[in-house]
């Protein structure tokens, strides 16, 4: 095995690690820098946020958009402002812009575009970047440690783990940053998937794949209303999707964690209706007598969804407006107001886009991201325990996290070298 010796060796090239790299080689006296990604290619995931445009901050970025350990992380959160990572990303050559809810892009509107700005920088730093390198170990200390991967090791002063969470394995998601930092003195608080699909019986479903609808839907945990989140619904075929679902997902793994089984998704179709007004809208409606009812909710819900609605509702033969009963009336009307499926699970770590859980802050210097319990070793990223909104929140506290391990890192391995 061949030992080869760095200043700091950044394990995991996604969005904190990169970002950690280029940080971490500002200033004159640059430290000699590896990446290692255990990926074929650094950035994979960053390629895929934000449908491939990277919502890559927010401007609303602030404690109360993020879960976990949230406590102490204000004056972090102050440092690296919304308006501070934009620019950060301006004085590298990137400009950005903003769209509705506060959400940050890339001016360009490609994810690309961030991962070539990312590259280039850790490039120009000197950085070697060496894919298809999973780190497997770390032993030693500050100062010197040596970080292991297949057939290779290496040598370094200082560490920055950056390596995610287990969320979306196929893009590089695992375990094993947690398993070394464990190692290395660290905990773990137990993990599960955020930002995700919630699915349901298929029956439910089946004929509702691909619909999409605007509505608001309300997370039901033990029957009490828990959460709830408006915006575009999207049915697959095996439940709820959407940037509404994804919004209340974390409070439902949060309660499956614990054993929680009585999950229920409703959905309001028409929540600026009240159930009065949909009432007497379907009452006008169906003195068209010999209007199928199956075509009742033409024209004011999505087609498949209104259909769906009503074999659910009004169960039988096909039969014409005219033959409705009032208290059949009033069950649409209901169902309209409160179309529910039952929460049988998450789509899980596949195809979740965060992980809640992680390393908890108390075991972290907020002004470093030095580890407390391994000097020499900085955090940052998705590893750490927390997570954040949909929206743009959990790429700007990767970028904050690596920033600052970056230079800290960088700073603390100057202070041995000689320098300031
Ligand atoms: C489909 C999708 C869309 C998303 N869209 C958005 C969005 O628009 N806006 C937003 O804010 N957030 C979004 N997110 C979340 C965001 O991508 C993550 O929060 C962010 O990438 C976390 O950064 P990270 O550096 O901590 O981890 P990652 O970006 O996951 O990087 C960790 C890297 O470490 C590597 N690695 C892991 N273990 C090892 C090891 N042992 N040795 C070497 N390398 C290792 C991994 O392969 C990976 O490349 C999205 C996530 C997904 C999955």
């Amino acid at each position: 095995m061949e030992n080869k010796v760095y200043d700091i060796a950044i394990i995991g090239a996604g969005a904190s690690g990169l970002m950690a790299s280029c940080a971490a080689g500002e200033g004159k006296e640059k430290p000699r820098l590896l990446l290692l990604e255990g990926q074929k290619k650094a950035g994979r995931r960053l390629l895929a946020t934000g449908n491939g445009r990277c919502n890559l901050s927010n401007r609303y970025a602030a404690p109360e958009k993020y879960h976990g350990d949230t406590e102490k992380i204000a004056s972090l959160l102050e440092r690296y402002s919304p308006k501070s990572v934009e620019g950060i990303f301006r004085k590298w050559g990137l400009l950005c812009r903003e769209e509705s809810e506060g959400r940050m892009y890339p001016y360009s509107l490609q994810a690309s575009s961030v991962l070539s700005l990312l590259l280039g920088k850790a490039q120009e730093n000197g950085a070697s970047i060496l894919c298809e390198k999973k780190v497997s170990s770390v032993t030693g200390q500050k100062g010197s440690f040596r970080i292991a991967c297949d057939k290779e090791s290496f040598e370094a002063k200082r560490i920055v783990f950056a390596s995610g969470g287990l969320s979306y394995p196929s893009l590089g998601g695992n375990s094993s940053g947690w398993e070394i930092l464990q190692f290395l003195g660290h905990s773990v608080t137990p993990a599960f998937p955020s930002l995700v699909q919630l699915l349901t019986e298929k029956k439910f479903v089946s004929s509702l794949k691909g619909a999409r609808c605007r509505g608001r839907v309300t997370l039901y945990l033990d029957k009490e209303p828990t959460a709830s989140s408006e915006g575009e619904i999207q049915f697959t075929d095996k439940g709820l999707s959407g940037i509404c679902v994804f919004e209340i997902s974390r409070i439902y793994g949060e309660y499956a964690q614990k054993g929680g089984r009585n999950a229920e998704l409703s959905c309001d179709l028409m929540p600026a209706y009240s159930l009065k007004d949909i009432s007497s809208y379907l009452r006008e409606r169906v003195r068209s007598r010999y209007l199928p009812v199956e075509e009742l909710l033409d024209g004011v819900l999505q087609y498949q969804v209104g259909r769906n609605l009503l074999r659910r509702t009004l169960p039988g033969k096909a039969r014409v407006c005219g033959e409705l009963r009032g208290e059949e009336i009033g069950a649409v009307a209901r169902e309209i107001k409160d179309f529910r499926f039952p929460v049988i699970g998450s789509a899980g770590w596949e195809t979740a886009q965060v992980t809640a859980g992680g390393v908890p802050l108390r075991e972290i210097n907020l002004q470093t991201m030095e580890s407390r319990r391994c000097p020499g070793v900085y955090l940052a990223g998705e590893l750490l325990n927390i997570d954040g909104d949909c929206g743009g929140y959990n790429l700007h506290w990767a970028w904050a996290t690596g920033h600052l391990a970056g230079i800290s890192a960088a700073a603390d391995w100057r202070k041995d070298h000689g320098g300031i």
